[in-house]
C-alpha cells in the first residue's frame, strides 16, 4: 500500500459539533488511512481553538469530547489512531516559540486562509496574535510525531505551504531534523454551506451536523437555496448555483439518476421537493448509523476521555523525543 511509510496527523478545532463538510474534507481520509499508514494521529486542538476564543474557554472544553465522540462515531479507531488532546502536549506550544523566529509578520499576514478568516470574523487590526500565528502552531503540531500526511480540507492548503517554509527554514538554520510534509485533500475539497456560502463551518452556523436528528436535516434542507426563478413546477429551473443539486451530485451515489434529475428541473416539470426529499434520504443514510454509534458512545464519556488520556500519554512520548533532537539541534540543551 502507497500511504505504509507515512505518519498521519489530522485534528479538529474543539468550537462546536462536526459536520458534513469534515465528513468529506478530512474525516474519510482518517478512515482510510488509519488502516494504510505506518501511524496515524487524531489532535483536539484546544489550544488553536482558544484562539478566536480566548473570553469563552468554557465553549472550547465542552466541545472537545463532541469532536471526539463524533470522530469515534465515524469510526476512527484508538487502537489504531493515537488520540490526544494538543494542550496536555506542552511541547508543542515548546516548539511553537522556536518557529516563532522563523517566520515573519509579514509572511503571517499574508496568508491567504488566516487573511480570509480575519475578515470574516470581523477581526480586522485587532487580530489576537495567536490567531495570527496558528499558522505557525499548526506546524508545530504536524513536526513534533514528524508525521508525512496530513488529510485536511482544501481551506487549509496555504497552511500546509507554510509548514514546509518552517521545515526549510529550521533545517538550514539548525541541520536536518524535519522532513517536507504533503497533504491529502478528500474528494470534496471544500463543501459549501446550506446557505451557499462557499465553506460549510463550524463558527459559519450554515452546516448539516453529523449528530442532527432526521427533522434537524429535514428542516435544514427544506430551507435550502435553490432557483429564486423557479415558481412553479412547470418552470424550468437553473441547477449550477442550487445548492441542493450541489449535495446531490456529492451524497447521491446514483449519478445516473441525478443527471436525469437535472434535465428534468432544466427542461421544467420538477418540484424543488422532490429534489429536497431526494437529499434528505440522501443524508439520513449517512447520518443515521453515526448519529446511532453516537448515541451510544454518550452513554460513557469516562471511556471517550480515557482514549484521550491514553492517546495523550503515547503522543507525550513522541513529543518529548523530538524536543530533544530539536534542542540539541538548537545547541539549547544543557543539562
Ligand atoms: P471553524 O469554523 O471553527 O474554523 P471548521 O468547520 O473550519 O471550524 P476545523 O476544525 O477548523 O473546522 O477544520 C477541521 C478540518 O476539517 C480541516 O482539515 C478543514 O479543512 C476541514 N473542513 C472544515 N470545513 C470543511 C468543508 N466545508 N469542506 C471540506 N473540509 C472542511
Ligand atoms: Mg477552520
Amino acid at each position: 500500500m502507497k500511504n505504509m511509510n507515512e505518519i498521519v496527523l489530522t485534528g479538529d478545532r474543539p468550537t462546536g459539533r462536526l459536520h458534513l463538510g469534515h465528513f468529506v474534507g478530512s474525516i474519510q481520509n482518517r478512515i482510510k488511512l488509519q488502516n494504510e499508514s505506518s501511524k496515524s494521529f487524531y489532535m483536539v486542538a484546544d489550544i488553536q481553538g482558544l484562539t478566536d476564543n480566548a473570553n469563552n474557554p468554557q465553549k472550547v472544553r465542552d466541545n472537545v469530547i463532541e469532536v471526539a465522540l463524533d470522530n469515534l462515531a465515524c469510526g476512527v479507531d484508538p487502537k489504531k489512531t493515537i488520540m490526544f488532546i494538543q494542550s496536555e502536549v506542552p511541547e508543542i506550544a515548546e516548539l511553537t516559540v522556536i518557529f516563532l523566529n522563523l517566520v515573519t509578520l509579514a509572511r503571517l499576514k499574508r496568508n491567504p486562509t488566516v487573511k480570509n478568516e480575519i475578515k470574516q470574523k470581523g477581526f480586522n487590526e485587532d487580530v489576537p496574535a495567536g490567531f495570527l500565528c496558528y499558522p505557525i502552531s499548526q506546524a508545530a503540531d504536524i513536526l513534533f510525531c514528524k508525521s508525512s500526511l496530513i488529510p485536511v480540507g482544501e481551506d487549509q492548503l496555504p497552511v500546509i505551504e507554510q509548514v514546509n517554509e518552517i521545515v526549510d527554514t529550521f533545517n538550514r538554520y539548525y541541520g536536518k531534523v524535519f522532513n517536507k510534509v504533503k497533504h491529502l485533500v478528500g474528494d470534496t475539497p471544500r463543501l459549501i454551506g446550506i446557505d451557499g456560502n462557499s465553506k460549510m463551518g463550524k463558527s459559519l452556523n450554515n452546516g448539516i451536523y453529523l449528530s442532527d436528528s432526521l427533522k434537524e436535516i429535514t428542516q435544514k434542507v427544506m430551507s435550502m437555496y435553490t432557483d429564486p426563478k423557479h415558481i412553479h413546477v412547470e418552470d424550468p429551473g437553473n441547477v449550477e448555483g442550487n445548492v441542493v443539486f450541489s449535495y446531490l451530485d456529492i451524497f447521491d451515489s446514483n449519478k445516473k439518476e441525478i443527471a436525469e434529475l437535472k434535465e428534468k428541473y432544466k427542461k421544467g416539470g420538477l418540484g424543488d421537493v422532490v429534489i429536497k426529499k431526494r437529499l434528505i434520504n440522501v443524508l439520513e443514510e449517512i447520518i443515521s448509523p453515526i448519529r446511532t454509534k453516537r448515541l451510544e458512545l454518550e452513554k460513557n464519556p469516562e471511556l471517550v476521555m480515557k482514549i484521550l488520556e491514553d492517546g495523550t500519554k503515547k503522543a507525550r512520548i513522541v513529543a518529548k523525543e523530538t524536543m530533544a533532537e530539536v534542542r540539541k539541534a538548537i545547541r539549547i540543551n544543557y543539562f
